[in-house]
């Protein structure tokens, strides 16, 4: 029989993930019951040119410092589970923020693709994204939808498919944090990746109780001479340099345009 592949769906509350669910896997969703998790994850199968996709509507999380036992789910997930493809979407409206949190799980999550819903909503405030150069700068897949409208959903699907078939790989991606990446370098050598350095100095315990106490104490050491060279905490300059990010990535990307109004 076919592969079934499978792909997640990530995205803070309120990006239109429900409603991007339903279009996708219609009727054919049900619950499941994962061993050992008392969340509870809505499933469903569907199929796409002759592809078998598992759709995982992965419960919405707020932050990747996880607190509720959803928002443990979630990350659980992304760090340790098993999948084809992931589908970060992003909400067009509150954009800055949502990209913040997308740039976030792109730099710990190989095979994703990044998705802006509510372009119509966007469009209509005269906000206009160039998708072709965010996928330039982030390296990933970018699709443009209106989950509300079925606008863009065929092409979010090619390009799922081109993901899960391996027609497109792609890794974690990587920030330049400026002034503090050589320190990142120093711990990416513990951690074995950039992002997880980064989510090191992010203070994120899930990372952190994974690592031995020598690797943990060379952290610290790490940590406590950036505060001496900049006077902010690590994760304070982390936050402050991907949003100058963020700030860079959507002023090189999006323009205002005049609205005609009637
Ligand atoms: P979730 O919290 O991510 O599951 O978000 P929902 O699917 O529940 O959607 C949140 C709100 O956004 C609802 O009021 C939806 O109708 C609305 N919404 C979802 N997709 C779109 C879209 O493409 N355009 C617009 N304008 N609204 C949308």
């Amino acid at each position: 029989m076919d592969k079934t592949y499978t792909v997640l769906l990530v995205a803070q509350p309120n990006a239109g993930k429900s409603t991007l669910f339903n279009i996708l896997t219609g009727s054919r969703s049900y619950v499941a019951n994962w061993p050992g998790k008392t969340v509870e994850v809505n499933e469903g199968i569907m199929e796409y040119r002759g592809k078998k996709l598992k759709i995982i509507d992965l419960p919405g999380i707020q932050s990747l410092h996880t607190l509720s036992s959803e928002e443990k789910l979630t990350k659980e997930v992304l760090f340790k589970g098993t999948w084809d493809a992931v589908v970060i979407l992003v909400n067009a409206e509150s954009f800055h923020k949502s990209l913040y949190f997308a740039l976030q799980v792109l730099e710990i999550t190989k095979n994703a693709i990044l998705v802006i819903n509510k372009i119509d909503s966007a469009e209509r405030k005269g906000m206009n994204v160039n998708i072709s150069a965010l996928q330039e700068i982030l390296g990933v897949p970018v699709v443009a939808i209106s989950a509300l409208k079925k606008v863009g959903i065929e092409d979010l699907l090619n390009r799922i498919l081109d993901v899960v078939e391996g027609k497109i790989r792609t890794k974690e991606i990587k920030l330049n944090y400026g002034r503090i990446e050589k320190y990142i370098l120093e711990i990416e050598k513990i951690t074995g990746s950039h992002g997880l350095a980064v989510r090191a100095l992010e203070i994120d315990k899930d990372v952190l109780s994974n690592l031995n106490p020598e690797d943990l104490g060379h952290i610290e050491k790490i940590k406590e001479d950036i505060k001496r060279e900049f006077g902010s905490p690590p994760n304070e300059i982390i936050a402050m340099e991907r949003y100058k990010i963020v700030g860079d990535i959507i002023k090189k990307t999006t323009a205002e345009v005049k609205v005609k109004r009637k």
